[in-house]
C-alpha cells in the first residue's frame, strides 16, 4: 500500500478486453448511408442521409436519393457501434498497469 506521498506503483501486465458496450447507459448503435456511386470521371457522389438509431429509417434515405439520382445505387452504411475496454481484474486505484494488452487468443 502506498502512503499519501508515494508515487503510484506499477503492476505487471494486465489483459484488457475490447467488446461491444451493452450497458443500459451505452450510446445506441446508429446508421447513416453515404452514396458511393461515381460519375464518369470516377468522382464519388458523397451525399449522405440522416444518422439514426433505427436502421430502417436511415436506409429509407437511399430511396429518396434515387428519386433525384436514379443512377446512384451503391452506398456505405456507416455504422457507429459503442465499445468499451475492461480489465480482466480491476486494478487497485493506486496501482497503474505497466502494460495494457489484448488477451491471448
Ligand atoms: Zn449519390
Amino acid at each position: 500500500m502506498n502512503g499519501p506521498d508515494e508515487a503510484p506503483v506499477f503492476s505487471t501486465r494486465v489483459a484488457w478486453t475490447l467488446s461491444p458496450d451493452r450497458e443500459p447507459d451505452a450510446p445506441s448503435i446508429t446508421h447513416q448511408l453515404r452514396c458511393i456511386s461515381e460519375d464518369e470521371q470516377g468522382n464519388a457522389c458523397g451525399s449522405s442521409g440522416p444518422r439514426s438509431s433505427n436502421a430502417r429509417d436511415a436506409h429509407a434515405w437511399a430511396f429518396l436519393h434515387a428519386k433525384d439520382e436514379p443512377a446512384h445505387r451503391t452506398f456505405y452504411d456507416m455504422v457507429e457501434m459503442p465499445y468499451s475496454l475492461s480489465p480482466a481484474v480491476e486494478p487497485d486505484e493506486d496501482v497503474k498497469p505497466s502494460r495494457i494488452y489484448p488477451p491471448e487468443h
